[in-house]
């Protein structure tokens, strides 16, 4: 079964020229669609792209070639429906400190032409968890207030789709986790989700499919489970009542990272082997294995691998 998608972007590029001599390929024929419903994540290390991939949605960068379509509506053929589509959340924190929260939604509304009986200021305000602050100057708030107003001005249009860049950059676990669980929220009312992170660990929490993101190249475009299934290498450490002896490819594809009376560390590839073997290996030599830990790894090692050079 084939889903809808509501952002679909076809060899998107954009060169910031800073004259004739030095200019910067920032996107490199990027390829990508967004689902209905969907949280997507586009993860990448600082200068990759992410924020001018989102500016050019929210129509503050000018592409410099390539096609957008944001629910069927051409970015340069139909730029106000795409606008009234999307809600962006910008990474920089930059609202008016002597309005009060209520006031900004309200002008912001007004900006979008929406009438005052239309309006869902309240409702918007209860979501963000800023009912009590509603009147209080922005400068007043915290930095996690201020980013929430943020994703709360982003709502007052309640468009279908809300594209948050980098909202954690810089913020406490606390805020974090409550800012994550606004989003879900909003997901599960079915708004479609379009994030960037610099934080696999985020990602690989929050969303359903990502994108990598390096030098300006979609270099991985896919579910977070097979993402992880990619992960190759595990490790293992075993807790031994004598020292194990074995080396570098004594099986295939291992690779001893510690061996010593009582512990022995190992890595190994799962697709060439299977833990049995390694544990028939020890057994052998007449070895006890006292205790045995895996670890996976994760989103990490998947990035690492593909941004490299
Ligand atoms: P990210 O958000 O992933 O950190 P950006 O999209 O901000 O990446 O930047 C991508 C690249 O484009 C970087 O090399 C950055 O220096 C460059 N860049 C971004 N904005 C501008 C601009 N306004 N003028 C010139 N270069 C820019
Ligand atoms: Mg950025």
């Amino acid at each position: 079964m084939n889903k809808k998608n509501v952002l679909s972007v076809k060899n998107l590029n954009k060169i910031y020229s800073k004259n004739r001599l030095k200019s910067i390929h920032a996107l490199k024929n990027l390829n990508l669609e967004v689902n209905e419903g969907e949280i997507f994540g586009l993860l990448g290390p600082n200068g990759a792209g992410k924020s001018t991939f989102i500016n050019i949605l929210a129509g503050t960068t000018i592409k410099t070639s390539g096609d957008v379509n944001v629910l069927g509506f051409n970015l340069d053929k139909n730029p106000r429906q795409v606008k009234a589509s999307i809600g962006i959340v910008p990474q920089e924190v930059n609202v008016d400190p002597f309005f009060s929260p209520r006031k900004l939604l309200e002008l912001q509304a007004g900006l979008y032409g929406i009438k005052k009986k239309d309006r869902i200021t309240d409702t918007i305000l209860k979501l963000v968890s800023l009912e009590n602050q509603a009147n209080s100057y922005t400068r007043s708030l915290s930095g996690g207030m201020k980013r929430r107003l943020l994703v709360a001005k982003a709502l007052v249009h309640q468009p279908p789709i809300i594209i948050l860049d980098e909202p954690t950059a810089g913020v406490d676990v606390e805020l974090r986790n409550n800012l994550w669980k606004n989003v879900k929220s909003l997901n599960k009312q079915g708004v479609t989700i379009i994030l960037t992170t610099h934080y696999l660990a985020e990602a690989e929490e929050m969303c359903d499919r990502i994108g990598i993101l390096n030098k300006g190249n979609l270099v991985a475009l896919d579910s977070t489970i097979n993402l992880l299934k990619r992960i190759q290498t595990k490790i293992v450490t075993l807790v031994v009542n004598e020292k194990v002896n074995i080396e570098n490819q004594s099986l295939n594809s291992l690779n001893v990272i510690d061996n010593k009376p009582g512990q022995l560390i190992v890595s190994y590839e799962k697709s060439k082997l299977n833990i049995e073997e390694l544990i028939n290996y020890i057994n052998k030599q007449n070895i006890k294995i006292l205790d045995i830990s895996t670890d996976d790894g994760n989103l990490e090692d998947v990035f690492v691998r593909l941004t490299k050079n």
